[in-house]
């Protein structure tokens, strides 16, 4: 071997340690933020109706103010946690929060679905839609009040237990929602093997829309499919008008993004549903 060579080697190796180290220090400070309670918090992200430009549910988006790095996103802990066994606790605690937090909309007279994400690994678990049912039970609450929003579709169909686990919630009358569509592949396969009520766009697609005719003609045979096939669709990531028009033009029933609104806290939530429920919105 050339020095050069050997020297590059042991730098790689110590930079995948480090890597390492770093996940593992990570995957510590996030069971430690669990168990204290602390630094984990809920945004809610509304979802529109295009026809009445009504707010007509809320996704619950996990949020982590970590105690030095800051506030850390959802994309660079939540795949980690997949992958240990602290995705469980992690959902736990987004179930019930979101719960509590559904509730006390309910209390001032708002009745939408509060959505989850909820992971491959999740489902897979035993009893876990009987576990979720409970929360949602016991939290005063009726299946109609939380919808479920599957991530990793394709784990899902690869595990048995969590194809049976959603099939059960969804008899129990959990609206399933399959998240991040048209990413992956094979997925228009496996909507048959799946069983759901709602399909959401990612965002991949929906941001070339304005730049990209080809794109526009996928999403518009998408969206024509899964009418067809009767589902409720809705687009991720929409971001500016001209975007909006075109999935008006292309009849999706909902759209989900910055145009209309970011994730936000609960209250500031409540302030906007008010505000549009007393006709005081701009449309
Ligand atoms: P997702 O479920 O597909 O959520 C949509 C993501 O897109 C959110 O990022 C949201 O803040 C972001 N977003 C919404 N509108 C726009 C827009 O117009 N433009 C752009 N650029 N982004 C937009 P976030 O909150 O960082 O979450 C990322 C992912 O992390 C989620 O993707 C989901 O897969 C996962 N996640 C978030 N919260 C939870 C949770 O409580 N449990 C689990 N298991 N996963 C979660
Ligand atoms: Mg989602
Ligand atoms: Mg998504
Ligand atoms: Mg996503």
């Amino acid at each position: 071997d050339s020095i050069d060579e050997r020297v590059t080697i042991s730098a790689y190796s110590e930079s995948k340690d480090a890597i390492r180290k770093f996940k593992f220090n990570i995957l510590n400070d996030l069971a430690e933020s669990l168990n204290q309670q602390s630094g984990l918090y809920l945004v809610f992200q509304p979802k529109v109706s295009l026809a009445t430009r009504k707010i007509i549910g809320v996704e619950a988006l996990l949020r982590w103010q970590h105690p030095t790095l800051g506030e850390v996103q959802p994309d660079d802990f939540i795949p980690m946690a997949e992958s240990t066994s602290l995705i469980k606790l992690l959902t736990e605690f987004v179930i019930v929060r979101s719960v509590a937090e559904a509730k006390r909309l309910r209390q001032l007279g708002i009745t939408i679905p509060v959505s989850i994400n909820i992971s491959a690994n999740n489902f897979a678990e035993r009893n876990f839609a009987e576990k979720l049912d409970h929360l949602v039970r016991d939290g005063g609450l009726l299946p109609q009040d939380i919808e479920i929003e599957c991530l990793e579709t394709q784990r899902i169909l690869e595990s048995t237990e969590a194809l049976a686990c959603v099939k059960a919630l969804r008899r129990k009358g959990y609206a399933i929602a399959l998240d991040d569509f048209g990413t992956g592949y094979s997925n228009l396969n496996y909507l048959r093997n799946i069983p759901a009520d709602l399909i959401k766009i990612d965002r991949s697609l929906i941001e070339n829309l304005k730049s990209d005719s080809d794109s526009r003609i996928i999403v518009e045979s998408l969206i024509n499919m899964l009418h067809m096939l009767n589902y409720t669709v809705l687009a991720e990531g929409v971001e500016d008008r001209e975007t909006l028009n075109y999935l008006e033009q292309y009849q999706c029933d909902i759209i989900q993004g910055y145009f209309y609104s970011p994730p936000m806290m609960l209250e500031k939530l409540i302030t906007l549903i008010e505000a549009e429920q007393n006709g005081t919105l701009a449309s």
